[in-house]
């Protein structure tokens, strides 16, 4: 015996609740390089799928651009395999996951399996007026991933990845005024009630996300270096 004692921790779980446009993936990534975790991002994984011409894509693509939920059943299917990743040991921010209380169900049951636990629950709370502007200005590095907003997070250079140098950026298909009602409505009716239940698990934080990008991104590490200890 050496005399050190073997510690196993577990990998954190984390999970950005809030609307469409309230900062989740913009805060996800700033989580992912100060704590080393891994960011989960179901519209990401969707819109891959979309590109990729999966069965699953095949399904969700019109349901996406009607600003509708897909399905808990091809969610769930997509979430699961992603989790069974290795570099998921690393623990992860779940952004955009879980919608649905029958998606936060699956959830506790995955990870019951792999003996992990919720470390926080982070709801980002905006109005939805602010919403419908984040989301109408939205774009992306198309070769990084790094997200710009047209008013609140331009790049140094005009049309240049701060991140990466990339030059193609995109917007995406259902960031336009026909979607952003359907997206808030399936929002109010199908997520928000996960902020109960999670508040009923004892897990919940909330933060105002109305404020500055990098305000925001400081308020969150706080909360989330608590939830990890
Ligand atoms: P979500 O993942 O919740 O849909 P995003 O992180 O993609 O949201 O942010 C939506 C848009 O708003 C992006 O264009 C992003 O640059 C911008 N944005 C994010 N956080 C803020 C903020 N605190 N203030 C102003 N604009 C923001
Ligand atoms: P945002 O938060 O900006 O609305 P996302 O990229 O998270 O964007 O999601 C884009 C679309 O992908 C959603 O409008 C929905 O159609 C689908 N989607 C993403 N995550 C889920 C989920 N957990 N359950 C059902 N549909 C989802
Ligand atoms: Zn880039």
């Amino acid at each position: 015996m050496d005399g050190t004692t073997a510690v196993t921790t577990t990998p954190a779980v984390l999970i950005l609740l809030g609307p469409p446009g309230a900062g989740k993936g913009t805060q996800a990534r700033k989580l992912e390089e100060r704590f080393g975790l891994v960011q989960l991002s179901t519209g990401d994984l969707l819109r891959a799928a979309v590109a990729a011409g999966t069965e699953a894509g095949k399904a969700a693509k019109a349901v996406m651009e009607a600003g509708d939920l897909v399905s808990d059943e091809i969610v769930i299917a997509i979430l699961r395999d992603r989790l069974g990743e290795p570099d998921c040991a690393k623990g992860v921010i779940l952004d955009g996951f879980p919608r649905t209380t029958v998606q936060a169900g699956a959830l506790d049951d995955l990870l019951t399996e792999s003996g992990q636990r919720i470390n926080a629950a982070i709801s980002l709370e905006v109005d939805d007026a602010a919403m419908v502007t984040r989301i109408s200005g939205r774009y992306t590095c198309g070769s990084c991933g790094e997200g710009y907003h047209d008013t609140f997070k331009t790049p140094a250079k005009e049309g240049v990845c701060d991140n990466c140098g990339g030059t193609e950026m995109k917007r995406r298909a259902d960031d336009n005024a026909e979607t952003v009602a359907s997206r808030l409505e399936a929002y109010h009716a199908q997520t928000a009630p996960l902020i109960a239940y999670y508040a009923d698990k004892g897990v919940l934080k909330s933060i105002d996300a109305m404020g500055d990008i990098e305000a925001i991104s400081d308020a969150l590490a706080t909360i989330v270096q608590g939830a990890m200890d």
